[in-house]
């Protein structure tokens, strides 16, 4: 992968992930302990501060490093999920992916959060938006970065009727119904970031 792209994808997610801190925190406040923000900001910005370190390693080690990164920094449910799913998308993609790589190591990284979650699509997580995302990618055809980046925000705002069943909302059981789910959120804006930069 070009090196100025990589770069450039690696501060765009963690932009729009610190960007979004604020919101982040407010949907986990109604349904969860309020800082998710927090969390994803933290990674963010760890990533960011190792930035030149990640952005000149080929593409499978920067992903493990961000992983690991996350992993080491992120208190929380989402950092090891999230750093797990990275870690994994750097074991399973090649240097130069193409389409089915990334659809291939997608599904891989996805498996390797539902056993670590021991979670499943369905249950007002992240996994609700990156198992759609998933299937968008899969599809062939035009505009797919437009349909991938809509397919998220449509599954991260399709989480607001759910019940949640994994992680700390599913402590309010039905009142966990009518709020986005945090993770989900970030999941879509970090989809729409990577969309972004590849549509450059
Ligand atoms: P914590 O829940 O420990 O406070 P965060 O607030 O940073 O951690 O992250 C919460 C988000 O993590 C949730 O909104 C949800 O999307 C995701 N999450 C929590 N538990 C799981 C799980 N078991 N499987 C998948 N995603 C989960
Ligand atoms: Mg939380």
């Amino acid at each position: 992968m070009d090196p100025t792209v990589q770069r450039r994808l690696i501060e765009e997610v963690a932009n729009v992930v610190i960007d979004h801190a604020d919101e982040l925190t407010t949907l986990d406040q109604a349904i969860g302990d309020g800082d998710h923000g927090l969390n994803m900001k933290r990674g963010a910005t760890a990533i960011l501060e190792r930035l030149d370190d990640v952005a000149a390693k080929p593409l499978p080690d920067a992903l493990k490093m961000a992983g690991q990164t996350l992993v080491m920094k992120v208190g929380g449910a989402s950092g090891p999920l999230y750093g797990t799913l990275l870690m994994t998308l750097g074991k399973e993609l090649p240097n130069g992916p193409n389409q089915d790589d990334l659809v291939r190591a997608m599904g891989a990284a996805i498996e390797a959060v539902k056993k670590i979650g021991r979670s499943d699509v369905g249950q007002k997580t992240m996994l609700d938006v990156l198992g759609p995302v998933h299937e968008e990618l899969a599809l062939r055809g035009p505009e797919l970065l437009d349909r991938v980046r809509k397919r998220g925000a449509q599954a991260a705002d399709a989480t607001v009727p759910m019940k949640a069943i994994k992680g700390r909302a599913s402590f309010l059981g039905e009142r966990s119904i009518g709020h986005m789910d945090p993770g989900a959120r970030s999941a879509s804006l970090m989809i729409a970031a990577i969309c972004g930069v590849m549509e450059e």
